[in-house]
């Protein structure tokens, strides 16, 4: 079992050193596992896609598809900051857990879950109870607060799926917050409009990208998500500050040493930072 850097108080203790109200010119951004990031900007906290719980080691154990957890739990929900926001990228459990979710919704009662708004009756029905304030996007509708906005991005999980009022179920988010600007891709390949969409939606030159690595092997059938050298070219087509890569270590079954990412990244010339469950990646914003 792979063990955070840091985790339960340490990890705690890390988040309420850095990023408090006033630290406006520095970004901080934690993983917290798989495609989990808590990220604190002047007092504010985001929190993106956490999964902290063995909902899915419990509910595929004696299957044929066991989830084995391959990295430690980093924190005990219940125990984080009040987020600012939560998003869910879409349903799946690693995304939107209720075994994180509830935890975290009773600590913080009326806490915002950002989501697909073509997800939102499976999400309720999921959280039944949970004190939780549901905010569904899509394309187009814009989630805001004071110093900060979130920006939905469609995504392709395999598909560019949509409901029938064509809001689509896969989503990836750009969160702008004071100077920065950041891209969380959710699960997603390389569609056709996503690099348009990111350069509409303003995250052209973004500070920080944050995306999965485990995708499209064809050898081995695992697909839904850009692979190491895609994630490294769609960072560089962006012009983004610093690509940071996730979803990986957290199931044996689904993982991807980050060697190819590291590898592409260092031919494109693209910055990277390669995460360690509950490290700590600070940025500092460039002078206008
Ligand atoms: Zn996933």
């Amino acid at each position: 079992m792979i063990q955070p850097t840091r985790r339960d108080d340490v990890l705690l203790a890390d988040i309420a050193a850095h990023g408090g109200p006033g630290d406006n010119t520095r970004l901080h951004i934690w993983w917290l596992g798989q495609s989990g990031f808590l990220v604190k900007h002047d007092g504010h906290v985001f929190l993106f896609d956490p999964y902290l719980s063995d909902s899915l080691t419990e509910k595929y154990a004696g299957t044929a598809n066991p989830h084995i957890r391959m990295t430690a739990r980093c924190v005990d929900p219940a125990l984080l900051p009040r987020p600012r926001v939560i998003t869910a990228s879409h349903i799946h459990t690693d995304h939107l857990d209720p075994g994180t979710l509830r935890p975290l919704a009773e600590s913080h009662p009326g806490v915002r879950l950002a989501l697909p708004a073509a997800i939102l009756e499976e999400a309720r029905a999921r959280l039944a109870g949970a004190p939780i304030q549901f905010h569904p996007l899509h394309h187009g509708i814009h989630m805001r607060g004071r110093g900060w906005q979130l920006i939905p991005v469609p995504a392709a999980h395999e598909d560019l799926k949509t409901d029938a009022q064509g809001r689509h179920h896969y989503l990836g988010y750009i969160l702008r917050a004071g100077p920065f600007t950041l891209y969380h891709s959710g699960d997603t390949l390389w569609h056709d409009g996503l690099l348009p969409a990111l350069c509409t939606l303003g995250a052209y030159r973004c500070h920080v990208m944050l995306l999965p690595i485990n995708g499209r092997k064809p050898e081995r059938g695992v697909a839904g998500n850009l692979n190491g050298t895609e994630a490294a070219a769609l960072a560089r087509a962006c012009s983004a500050h610093i690509v940071i890569p996730c979803h990986y270590e957290m199931f044996t079954f689904n993982t991807e040493p980050p060697d190819e990412f590291a590898a592409a990244c260092g031919r494109l010339g693209q910055a990277h930072a390669l995460p360690t469950c509950g490290g700590r990646v600070s940025m500092t914003a460039e002078p206008a």
